[in-house]
């Protein structure tokens, strides 16, 4: 018998619930946009209101923002050509880390091929066996995997629990040279905050190093969505590693980490993903230059993100449905509950002309399924007024609401 790739019970269960999924008609994932990703979207030849981007500011039409990346094409070509230590460093490579050091209020910064990478270029090359890194239960893969790759020792603390926090750094702080303390300051499927200033407090009495992923939080968190820094009001130097990404707000791909030069320095010439993986197109690192300067430059379209996040949540609420936590931030989970009727519902919302994405286990808990249901600035009353009526008349006719 010849043995097949997939010849493997993982592989096989999720291949058998793809196929089931597929089969109830309730599928929805890789649906294809054959429009501009704005507030609304070209899918099956109709227009849909988007409820699932990350483009919380609507920038990803931006004129300047699209002529930026347009010229930098036209001036440098489609490819870097290289790896950044080599041949892949471009001007623009290096202007970039300047406006992000100037963002982030660092001495420095370092872009990646993605935010992805950068997590895993951060953690593995700049912690070894013996360190530790206690990550937060929620925090992204990407921290995991970067994690995982590295030397050091890991472990989760429970999502924002700062007691559990404080007694596993109690119980091995002893046991290790360095420790970081890793987390989201916006959690992607539940769109709570981390409790930063607590958690440098912590920080400080274990002797310990923060770091913070703001793939959710910049252009978001803070008057002039500058991050997680502006909206609790911390010193710039207060978190050790800022990671954040250029494929949320800022329309782009691409990634950073913003810290002290030394730092930087180090990840320049160790960084595997820096060293060993091709620099970012220029077309990329032109889009996310100007996105950093429409960003400052246009605070309105920060204060408008959230009168339309405040307006959304209340409309949404007082339907009844559970949003956790969320607060201040553009992902708002509306809890359906299992996995079946999360896609059930998912499917109604396309039905009714609305884009938006069902989350089921394993991203979230069993019985955790949930609509992720993602805010812009560029959404209108008349848009948000259509998302809430289509829940309220699904939830009923579900019961999931009253
Ligand atoms: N961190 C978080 C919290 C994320 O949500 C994501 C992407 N969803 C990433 C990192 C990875 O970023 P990128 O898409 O730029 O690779």
């Amino acid at each position: 018998m010849v043995t097949k790739l997939t010849d493997n019970p993982d592989i096989q269960d999720i291949l058998t619930r793809e196929k089931a999924l597929q089969d109830s008609g309730a599928y929805v994932y890789m649906k294809e946009i054959e429009g501009t990703t704005n507030r609304t979207v070209m899918s099956g030849g109709s227009e849909m209101i988007m409820l699932g981007s990350y483009s919380y500011l609507g920038l990803i039409d931006h004129p300047e923002i699209m002529k930026a990346s347009e010229d930098a094409l036209r001036k440098y070509g489609a490819g870097a050509g290289g790896v950044r230590l080599l041949t892949g460093t471009t001007t623009i490579h290096k202007e970039l880390e300047d406006k992000l050091a100037k963002f982030k209020k660092t001495e420095d910064a370092i872009v990646f091929s993605s935010g992805f990478m950068t997590n895993i270029a951060v953690l593995s090359s700049l912690f070894d066996q013996r360190d530790l890194i206690v990550i937060d239960r929620f925090a992204h893969q990407s921290i995991y995997d970067g994690a995982g790759l590295s030397k050091a020792k890991w472990m989760k603390f429970r999502h924002n629990d700062l007691d559990h926090l404080r007694a596993i750094l109690k119980l091995h702080r002893p046991n290790y040279k360095r420790v970081v303390i890793v987390v989201d300051a916006v959690y992607s499927m539940d769109g709570d905050i981390a409790p930063m200033p607590e958690i440098i407090e912590i920080a400080k009495e274990y002797d310990a190093f923060t770091m913070v992923d703001e793939a959710h939080s910049i252009g978001v968190l803070g008057e002039k969505g500058t991050g997680i820094e502006e909206y609790f009001g911390l010193d710039p130097d207060a978190i050790d590693l800022k990671m954040g990404t250029f494929s949320k707000s800022i329309p782009s791909i691409g990634g950073y980490l913003a810290a002290k030069k030394d730092v930087i320095t180090y990840l320049r010439f160790t960084g595997h993903p820096f060293v060993f993986s091709a620099a970012l197109p220029p077309a990329s690192v032109g889009a996310a230059m100007k996105a950093l300067d429409v960003i400052l430059a246009e605070p309105e379209r920060v204060k408008m993100l959230h009168k339309n996040i405040d307006y959304f949540l209340n409309g949404v609420k007082a339907l009844g449905f559970d949003v956790l936590k969320s607060k201040d931030t553009a992902i708002i989970p509306v809890m359906i509950g299992d996995n079946i009727q999360t896609f059930g519902f998912a499917k109604a919302m396309h039905d009714a002309g609305i884009f938006v994405s069902p989350i089921v286990y394993p991203a979230v808990p069993h019985d955790g399924g949930r609509l992720r249901c993602c805010v812009m600035a560029t959404h209108t009353k008349e848009d948000l007024d259509k998302v809430i009526g289509a829940m309220g008349h699904i939830g009923k006719a579900m019961g999931i609401i009253k």
